[in-house]
């Protein structure tokens, strides 16, 4: 058994490290256990032309701003992972990696974290562990008899691959937007959506999302919508406007060498990429066995999970904090709870 902290950080990417900037701003004995071997977080599972959604100095974490990318491109997933290696050292974040951990239970002290490399005792747990953990891919019927290839969008690794083939695009949101566009100057590509795609405003980025997300901090209602709306980036609003980018309906069932559309047709296709979003893996706090709605922990709609005094949950996305999974908006939530961790240890 290590020794007691009064914090614990579970994960290291971009909300563990802006959870740990507050935490040390408040001289909060703590320390960031990451299952990664090296910093960056979900940003080392993204595509190489993969464009943050805002300018730099709108995609900053606590305390630092980004610095500018060369161009007027918004910065690619390379220079996030530099920015936030970068940010560990600046901040001294006290990380350990790579330390995955496998289960919380509750304890006289608070908690208990068990990991592969020893066990913390901690006054309050801080879950930072992404939504990228969980590649989500639907229940389409016949998935399992499509004998071109698969892909989820967290192994896309860029365009060439996929060069001269016939390719299915599935997924509405940024991902699919950005990887179709990324696809169609070398492949045929067929972008199947749900709903028709809602791309935000052409003006509105990061700015905007943070400028909703904290008129809501301060309970002024609304929120950002999930990141699900479409950011119309440079390559995506090119795309668009040139009329290559045609989300067409949802394709009904896959078949050994295509899918069948709604209107019953059959296409080939030789590869599939799911843009179909993950799901957060909480298993590693199923001991505490938290009430859950929906598949999710309950929380207040911020970080705080109620009735588990002690417990936080950061950087999941809308439902523990509005653009608390964005850059730009997880500070504010990193930064409310360091107070209710601050608040937590004070004595009684
Ligand atoms: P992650 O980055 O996933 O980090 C979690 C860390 O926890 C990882 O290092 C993981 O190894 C570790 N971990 C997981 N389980 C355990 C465990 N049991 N024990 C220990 N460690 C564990 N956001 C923006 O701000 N701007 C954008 O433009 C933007 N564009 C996006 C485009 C796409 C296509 C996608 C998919 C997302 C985009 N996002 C954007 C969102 C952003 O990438 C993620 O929300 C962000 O990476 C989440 O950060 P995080 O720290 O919460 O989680």
């Amino acid at each position: 058994m290590t020794e007691h902290l009064p914090a614990v950080v579970v994960g290291g990417g971009q909300a563990g490290l802006a959870a740990s900037f507050y935490l040390r701003r408040r001289g909060i004995d703590h320390v960031v256990l990451d299952a990664a071997e090296r910093p960056g977080g979900a940003w080392r599972q993204t595509w190489p032309s993969l464009r943050l959604f805002s300018p730099a100095a709108y995609s900053s974490l606590p305390g630092w701003r980004m610095p500018a990318t060369p161009g007027a491109d918004n910065p690619d997933a390379a220079h996030v992972i530099d920015y936030l290696a970068r940010y560990e050292e600046r901040y001294a974040v006290p990380v350990r990696r790579p330390v995955r951990v496998r289960g919380v239970t509750r304890s006289g002290e608070g908690f208990e974290v068990v990991t592969g490399a020893g066990t913390w005792s901690a006054g309050t747990v801080i879950g930072a562990t992404g939504n990228g953990t969980r590649p989500f891919v639907p229940a389409v019927p016949g998935l399992s008899d499509f004998e071109g290839e698969q892909r989820h969008s967290s192994g896309y690794a860029g365009p060439e691959e996929f060069a001269g083939r016939r390719v299915l695009v599935v997924g509405g949101a940024n991902s699919g937007a950005q990887i179709a566009a990324d696809l169609l100057p070398v492949a045929e590509v067929t972008w199947a959506t749900l709903t028709p795609p809602r791309y935000l405003p052409d003006d509105v980025d990061g700015r905007e999302l943070f400028r909703v997300a904290s008129a809501r901090l301060r309970g002024e209602g609304g929120g950002v919508g999930s990141l699900g709306d479409i950011v119309a980036v440079p390559p995506v609003r090119r795309a668009r406007d040139e009329g290559g980018l045609v989300a067409t309906p949802m394709v009904r069932s896959i078949t050994r060498t295509g899918a069948v559309g709604p209107d019953g047709v059959e296409r080939g296709f030789d590869a599939i990429i799911w843009c179909t979003g993950f799901r957060p893996d909480l298993s590693w706090l199923s001991g505490l066995d938290l009430p859950r709605r929906d598949g999710r922990v309950v929380t207040d709609g911020t970080p705080v999970v109620p009735g588990v005094p002690g417990l936080f949950l950061l950087g999941y996305g809308d439902w523990c904090g509005p653009a608390s999974a964005t850059l730009i908006g997880v500070g504010q939530w990193a930064r409310l709870v360091a107070d209710r961790v601050a608040a937590a240890l004070e004595p009684a």
